[in-house]
């Protein structure tokens, strides 16, 4: 009998399952959107039982699409969306309030005041992190704080809190396990990084969380337990969860120190392995545990640019410039080489290494002969250049100049880009057959686990190069592009002179 691994990937705007096989194709998959609720400018909320029931269905309808029966599915690995916090009755296993999602900006007072207490060095230096509301702790809080009656029945023990994986773990086991996994844990602000476990002391900052309805932390490879037979004809073991990004960090076979992926999807996110050593960062990167795997920690710098595929998505729909995110490679393709425009998507303010809220976007070069294809082929430039803004920033927290880059996500499927990604980083860059990178890399944690693949090797014996993009620029001629973007980035920030600048590349 053929057996099979079942990924679970719960992310930001839809869930989706993924059957993979030993040679690690993916045989089938179902997804289903999820809601997005804003309850009010700047808060982002999901309902945790619509992440539950889709979670069921996509389960359930690949299995019967593929006509796979349960006994059939060596194991499952659950990947999700990271730092979104759900609280919820222990007793009655219902949710307190909507999930509050990593995107929620409610508790950015909160963050400022301790930032002002003086408290960022001490929590950066615990958990890799950096005070901000996209980090779980804060929502916590909020949520403990804001629903009625929430505090004292936390106190009473009464009761559970966690990120999604955690939330799906207790649900899937019929309420049974409470646990989340370390790369989970890391992106919370209350586990410390060093010594592996919640920190009281953070708990105490974050307003006095009580640890009682904190989840046992567990390797992200591990027997989480068993689903309730009546959710799929039979009991499933659990045997990984990770994060979404260190799953695609994994799936993408990144397993050295100095091996590193991105991911362009809605923003992109740059994840290297720094292996057994949490490399602090001096340019705000993060530092954060990627994944822990037959007993060893392995730690990851990362770093993020809001803006990726969304700046597509505001070219399509915003300036309705073309119809399909497909058509901007043919577009960038007949720009003219003369014209040197460039779009700053900071729509959201700027990322690392700039780091600046306040700055906002801009088409920068224009002439009377610029046209869209300059405009679009500004924008798929703008990822590009902000991809190797994080690597030269982590070239300077000591990581050296990595080798090859691995892409993944939604617009990698964009030739053009990738090469210029290549000649703007110098580096190759490989983009994988399998882009489910997020989906294998759950796979992989819960296949490494059960012995569908033995060993690292054995699981990434089977990645595979869909194409490769050498670099074609001379290194001098790379360098001034590069030096003309960081010059027009500089005329967007809001305080150019300030400490906004303080960490723009030279
Ligand atoms: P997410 O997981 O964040 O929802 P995906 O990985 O599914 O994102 O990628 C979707 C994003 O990729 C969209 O923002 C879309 O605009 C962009 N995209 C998809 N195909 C292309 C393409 N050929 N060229 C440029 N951008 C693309």
């Amino acid at each position: 009998m053929e057996r099979f691994i079942l990924a679970i990937d719960q992310g930001t705007t839809s869930t989706r399952a993924i059957l993979f096989d030993r040679q690690t194709n993916p045989r089938g998959s179902a997804q289903k959107e999820l809601p997005q609720i804003f309850p009010n400018p700047g808060w982002v909320e999901h309902d945790p039982e619509e992440i539950w029931n889709a979670t069921v269905e996509v389960c359930r309808e690949v299995l019967n699409k593929q006509n796979i029966a349960a006994e059939s599915v060596a194991s499952i690995g659950i990947t999700n969306q990271r730092e979104t916090v759900v609280v919820w009755n222990k007793v009655t296993g219902k949710p307190i309030h909507n999930a509050l999602v990593w995107q929620d900006r409610r508790t950015a007072e909160h963050c400022e005041s301790l930032r002002s207490e003086g408290k960022e060095a001490l929590v950066t230096e615990k958990t890799g992190l950096l005070l901000d509301p996209y980090f779980s702790a804060t929502k916590l809080a909020w949520l403990l704080d804001n629903v009625e009656g929430a505090r004292e029945a936390a106190e009473a023990g009464e009761l559970l809190a966690g990120t999604i994986d955690c939330f799906l773990l207790w649900r899937l086991t019929g309420n049974a396990v409470h646990a989340t996994d370390i790369s989970n844990a890391s992106r919370t602000l209350l586990f410390n990084i060093h010594q592996k476990n919640w920190d009281a002391e953070l708990l105490e900052i974050f307003g006095n969380i009580p640890l009682a309805v904190l989840p046992e932390v567990r390797p992200t490879a591990d027997s989480f337990g068993k689903t309730d037979p009546e959710l799929f004809g039979a009991s499933i073991p659990i045997d990984g969860m990770i994060g979404d990004q260190q799953a695609a960090t994994f799936g993408q076979g990144c397993f050295s120190p100095g091996s590193l992926k991105s991911t362009y999807g809605t923003g992109c996110f740059v994840l290297m392995n720094t292996g057994e050593e949490a490399v602090s960062s001096n340019n705000r990167m993060l530092t954060t545990i990627a994944w822990q795997v037959n007993g060893k920690v392995t730690y990851a710098m990362e770093g993020s640019a809001f803006s990726a595929g969304s700046t597509m998505q505001w070219l399509r729909d915003g300036l309705k410039l073309f119809d399909h995110a497909s058509e901007s490679a043919d577009l960038a393709a007949e720009s003219d080489p003369a014209q040197r425009v460039h779009l700053i998507p900071a729509f959201t303010g700027l990322g690392a290494p700039w780091w600046d809220p306040y700055a906002r976007g801009a088409i920068l070069g224009i002439t009377r002969d610029t046209g869209i294809a300059d405009i679009v082929r500004a924008g798929l430039e703008a990822v590009c250049f902000q991809t190797r803004d994080l690597l030269d920033a982590m070239a300077l927290d000591g990581a050296g100049q990595p080798s090859s880059l691995r892409v993944d996500g939604g617009m990698v499927a964009n030739d053009w880009t990738m090469q210029f990604l290549a000649n703007i980083l110098g580096i190759p860059v490989e983009r994988p057959s399998v882009t489910e990178t997020t989906a294998l890399g759950a796979a992989a944690m819960a296949g490494l686990q059960c012995g569908f693949w033995e060993s690292e090797d054995d699981f990434d014996a089977h990645w595979r190069l869909n194409a490769r993009f050498e670099p074609e620029l001379p290194k001098e001629r790379r360098d001034i592009l590069h030096r003309e973007w960081t010059q027009a980035v500089q005329r967007t920030l809001s305080k150019p002179l300030g400490k906004s600048a303080d960490n723009c590349p030279k």
